[in-house]
C-alpha cells in the first residue's frame, strides 16, 4: 500500500493535454524516480511470473519503457508493438478505430514464435482500443495472450469491457 501510494504520487495530472477537456496522466516523474521505476518494474515482473509468460510485448512508446526492463529481469525477449510505418517489412498489422479516424499497429514478421505465451504491457488502459488491437495482433502472429498488464487503468473509460475474457491486471486504478 505504501508503495502504491508513492507510485500514485509520481503520476502527474495535466489538464487539457493533448486537447481541451482531456486530463492527461503523465508518468515522466515516475520514470525519473529510481525507487518508483524499480517498484513498477518489479510489480510487472511478478505479474509475468504468475501468468507464466515466454516473451514480453510492449506498446509504443511508453509500453517499451516498462516492457523491456521486465523482459530483461525475467531473462526473456521483448517484442515492440509499433505504430504503422516504423518497422521495415515484412510486418503483420492490425488496424483499429480511434475517436477520429483509425490507426494501425505492427509486429515484425518472424519475431514471435508461434505458440509463445505473451504478456502485453502498456502504461495506461483508457478506452481499451489500443490494447484490444495489440492482443489481436499477437494472436494473428500465432501467439497466445497470457495477459495484459497496465500501470494505470482509467476506470471511467471502461477499457476493460473491450478486453472481456482476457487476463487483465492493472497496478493502479483511477475513477
Ligand atoms: P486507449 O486505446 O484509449 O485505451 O488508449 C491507450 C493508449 O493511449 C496507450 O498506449 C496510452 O499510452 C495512451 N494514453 C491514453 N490516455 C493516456 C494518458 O492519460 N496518459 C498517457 N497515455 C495515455
Amino acid at each position: 500500500p505504501e508503495r502504491a501510494t508513492r507510485v500514485r504520487e509520481l503520476i502527474a495530472d495535466v489538464p487539457d493535454f493533448p486537447s481541451p477537456g482531456i486530463l492527461f496522466k503523465d508518468i515522466t516523474p515516475l520514470l525519473a524516480d529510481a525507487e518508483g521505476l524499480a517498484d513498477v518494474v518489479e510489480a510487472f515482473t511478478r505479474l509475468a511470473l504468475a501468468d507464466g509468460v515466454d516473451v514480453v510485448a510492449g506498446m509504443e512508446a511508453r509500453g517499451f519503457l516498462f516492457g523491456a526492463p521486465v523482459a530483461h529481469a525475467l531473462g526473456l525477449g521483448f517484442l515492440p508493438l509499433r505504430k504503422a510505418g516504423k518497422l521495415p517489412p515484412p510486418t503483420e498489422s492490425v488496424s483499429y478505430d480511434l475517436e477520429y479516424g483509425s490507426a494501425a499497429i505492427e509486429l515484425r514478421s518472424g519475431t514471435l514464435t508461434p505458440g509463445a505465451r505473451v504478456l502485453i504491457i502498456d502504461d495506461v488502459l483508457a478506452t481499451g482500443g489500443t490494447a484490444a488491437a495489440a492482443a489481436q495482433l499477437v494472436e494473428q502472429c500465432g501467439g497466445v495472450v497470457a495477459g495484459l498488464a497496465f500501470l494505470l487503468e482509467l476506470d471511467a473509460l471502461h477499457g476493460r469491457e473491450r478486453l472481456t475474457g482476457r487476463n487483465v491486471d492493472t497496478l493502479l486504478r483511477v475513477s
